[in-house]
């Protein structure tokens, strides 16, 4: 499983939210505290962020910490909207910069914790890779953020064993679901982070209930329970 998080809120530094933090995602990528499924996340990385008005986004095949120009370039990246992610590839899934999230359609970010088989996921030419998690994004945008939790309870139907668990952000608001692994939210007075995991040791974080939609916009945070699929005849 990979690690993801996000921001929205007040700008703030990629540096502050990716590399400085004690528990930061460089440092879930070679230790991770609360990771269920895999060891490291060094299969590749990406942030993704607004700035200016304009969605811009870095990826790499690489570990987080084998990029060094990204450590000199993050304390100066500022950004109110924010979606990053350290990954640790599935088993046959492809290894290369186009399928490290955050993926976008140039609009929104998406960034998925989990697997998926692929023969749950319709075929799409507008994804940007053929790992799993690229088809899932593709099939979001497709349908729209809005149906991000329709799209989790059709695709966990369509495959029981998945784990779904999703972060978009449309530069407004960030959207997410719990299906299979942890997510964890921080409300503070400058904005509201999701992680996979803290990212230090604040009291402030809160568990996620697994089957859980979350909205995050300026005015809070709302949790929706997603109702399980039902189960096959
Ligand atoms: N299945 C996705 C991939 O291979 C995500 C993996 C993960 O969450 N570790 O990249």
């Amino acid at each position: 499983m990979c690690r993801h998080l996000a921001w929205l809120g007040r700008p703030r530094s990629l540096a502050s939210l990716v590399l400085e933090p004690p528990s930061s995602l460089l440092v879930q990528s070679w230790a991770p505290r609360r990771q269920r499924y895999g060891t490291v996340n060094a299969d590749g990385w990406g942030v993704g962020f607004w700035a200016d008005g304009r969605l811009a986004r870095w990826r790499s095949p690489r570990p987080l910490w084998a990029d060094p120009s990204f450590a000199s370039v993050a304390p100066v990246l500022r950004s109110g909207c924010v979606v990053a992610a350290v990954r640790s590839a599935t088993v046959g899934m492809p290894l290369e910069e186009g399928a490290a999230a955050p993926f976008t359609d140039g609009r929104a970010l998406l960034s998925h914790n989990g697997r998926v088989s692929l023969d749950a996921l319709p075929a799409s030419r507008a994804a940007e890779s053929t790992v799993d998690s690229a088809l899932l994004a593709a099939l979001v945008f497709q349908r729209g953020l809005d149906a991000i939790g329709d799209v989790v309870r059709e695709v966990a139907a369509a495959d029981p064993a998945a784990r779904l668990n999703l972060i978009a952000a449309d530069g407004r608001r960030l959207l997410a679901t719990t299906w299979g692994d942890t997510l964890c939210v921080l409300v503070t007075d400058e904005g509201t982070a999701l992680a996979s995991e803290p990212w230090d040791d604040d009291p402030a974080w809160s568990d996620v209930p697994d089957h859980t939609l979350v909205e995050v916009t300026p005015d809070g945070v709302r949790l929706t329970p997603l109702d399980h699929p039902e189960p096959p005849a």
